[in-house]
């Protein structure tokens, strides 16, 4: 079983690297895969990378990532216990907003990684995230703006899937950090 998630997860890097499914691979450094465990009880699902996960190719290593590690840690969470990746492989020119068509074209991977991994939960940061997610597991009726939905648990053929707020508010409004900490408590049970 281990073998073959391997298998695919190695071939789902390599068709990312040579990945020219849109434009941004003519702007990136590296793209960002994914990382983490690859027997992950939790996925967490961010947007996409940012300026310093294009120089590393390692998803939420900048000032998003300094939050969500604390965030974890908040509720006894390694990040090698998890999975972490993202919507889109690349980083958009100035982080702009995803395009439907950019979405349309990347997530391929992600579901791919998704049943690769076979997590039981799926903790999805930010609007784009939990709506992909939302929609794709069936429960698009569920979709409302992250301010509406934090925290709330989705259950859907034995997967719980559950939205944050992106931890990147934080760096905008630091009072957001303890809404995101209450809302990482319902892990602690989870991990
Ligand atoms: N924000 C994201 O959504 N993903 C990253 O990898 C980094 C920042």
């Amino acid at each position: 079983m281990e073998d073959k998630i391997e298998k695919e997860l190695k071939k789902i890097r390599d068709e990312i690297i040579n990945c020219k499914k849109c434009s941004f691979c003519k702007i990136r450094t590296y793209p960002v895969i994914g990382q983490g465990n690859h027997q992950a009880k939790i996925m967490f699902i961010g947007e996409a990378p940012g300026v310093q996960e294009d120089k590393t190719g390692r998803p939420f290593c900048g000032a998003a990532g300094k939050i969500l590690d604390e965030l974890l840690e908040s509720v006894g969470i390694k990040r090698e216990e998890i999975y972490i990746c993202n919507i889109l492989k690349c980083r958009p020119p100035n982080n702009r907003d995803p395009k439907p068509e950019e979405i349309r074209a990347c997530t391929p991977y992600l579901e791919r990684q998704i049943k690769a991994i076979n997590p039981e939960v799926i903790s999805t940061l930010g609007n784009f995230a939990t709506s992909y997610i939302l929609e794709k597991f069936g429960l698009g009726d569920k979709i409302q703006g992250i301010s509406k939905i934090h925290g709330q648990i989705f259950n859907t053929n034995g997967l719980k899937i559950i939205p944050f707020y992106h931890p990147v508010v934080v760096a905008y409004n630091n009072s957001m950090k303890e809404t995101l900490k209450k809302n990482f408590k319902i892990l602690e049970k989870l991990k």
